[in-house]
């Protein structure tokens, strides 16, 4: 498919183009905030797993240019972390690293001078294989590094999102979240498709156990970490409940679609056909940042070259 019929079979596509928004995605976290007003007054905030960058650009948008206390602007500040290099945005410092280790954690310290984050969101997705079980665990252990490393970095009363998979050990999740956040919610938004099983967790008032002090440490598991927190809790321990766990015991978090009725549906197909310029909407429009060094650089270089020829 051309992405001229892209343009047309996805408005949420076409329209980040429009916006100058790098990925549809940036839809996705502006209709979460819709809901819920987490971008309101920041000044330390983490996008984790965050190329190629559009949520980092809805960040800098919301804080620095339209901002309500531009006299605090220089105490803000932006970090996007991703495994993957990224082009520059205006107010965000990017960080090439992976989440899932410790050092990361050291690195988005030293550039916040020690503070804490007010926000941190993370939209990471790994790579898929297509092996279903396989595809769900590493999204689990994602999420868990990111939540892992939000415990760290987060200020009491923080907000955390994330991207989630609502598979079959969802609920677990929603109990663990449960005893670290005052709220925790799943939300979906209108611009995620309503076919996929993508949603996020919008988890507001971070408030962890009183004598739990998050520590990162390279010979722990993350299962480990966790259990250093829900020991430290003078309830049941976590351990203890999920091990008698029945099905009606199960966190259910509460689910609220964002994004207003009248908006776009993502999976619906349009004709744009403004009236006042019909030959626009025919037009389709460049990408608003080529990927910096995507995978099949290689392969395009040698196709080019004509070296990538099959031997008859
Ligand atoms: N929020 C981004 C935006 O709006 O442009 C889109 C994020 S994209 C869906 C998922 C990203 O997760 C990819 O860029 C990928 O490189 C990153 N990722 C996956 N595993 C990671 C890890 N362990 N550490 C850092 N980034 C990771």
């Amino acid at each position: 498919m051309g992405k001229g019929s892209k343009d047309k079979r996805d408005l949420y596509y076409r329209k980040a183009k429009e916006l100058g928004y790098r990925a549809r995605s940036a839809f996705k976290l502006l209709q979460l905030n819709e809901e819920f007003h987490f971008l309101d007054d920041l000044e330390k905030v983490v996008d984790l797993c965050a190329a190629p960058g559009s949520w980092s650009q809805v960040l800098s948008r919301t804080m620095f240019e339209e901002s309500k206390n531009p006299e605090n602007n220089e105490n803000k500040k932006i970090i996007a972390v991703d495994l993957q290099p990224m082009s520059p945005i205006d107010n965000v410092t990017t960080l090439q690293a992976d989440i899932t280790h410790p050092r990361t954690l050291a690195r988005i310290l030293e550039l916040f001078g020690n503070e804490k984050a007010d926000f941190v969101c993370s939209d990471g997705a790994p790579d898929v294989t297509g092996l279903h079980d396989l595809d769900e665990y590493v999204q689990q252990q994602l999420i868990m590094s990111a939540l892992q490393l939000t415990t760290c970095i987060l200020k009491p009363q923080g907000t955390f999102v994330a991207k989630i998979f609502r598979g079959r050990d969802i609920d677990m999740l929603y109990s663990q979240l449960g005893y670290l956040f005052d709220r925790v919610v799943c939300a979906k938004p209108r611009s995620s498709r309503g076919t996929s099983l993508e949603a996020f967790i919008v988890c507001l008032g971070y408030n962890p156990p009183a004598n739990w002090e998050p520590e990162l440490d390279m010979n722990k598991s993350v299962e480990e970490f966790f259990q250093g927190c829900y020991k430290s809790m003078s309830k049941l321990s976590i351990e203890d409940k999920l091990i008698d766990w029945h099905d009606e015991e199960r966190t259910v978090a509460p689910f609220m679609s964002c994004g207003g009725l009248n908006s776009i549906d993502s999976d619906a197909t349009y004709h744009i056909e403004p009236s006042n310029n019909p030959q626009q909407a025919r037009q389709s429009l460049d990408p608003v940042q080529s990927p910096t060094n995507p995978p099949y650089k290689k392969a395009l270089e040698l196709k080019r070259s004509g070296k990538l020829t099959r031997a008859v």
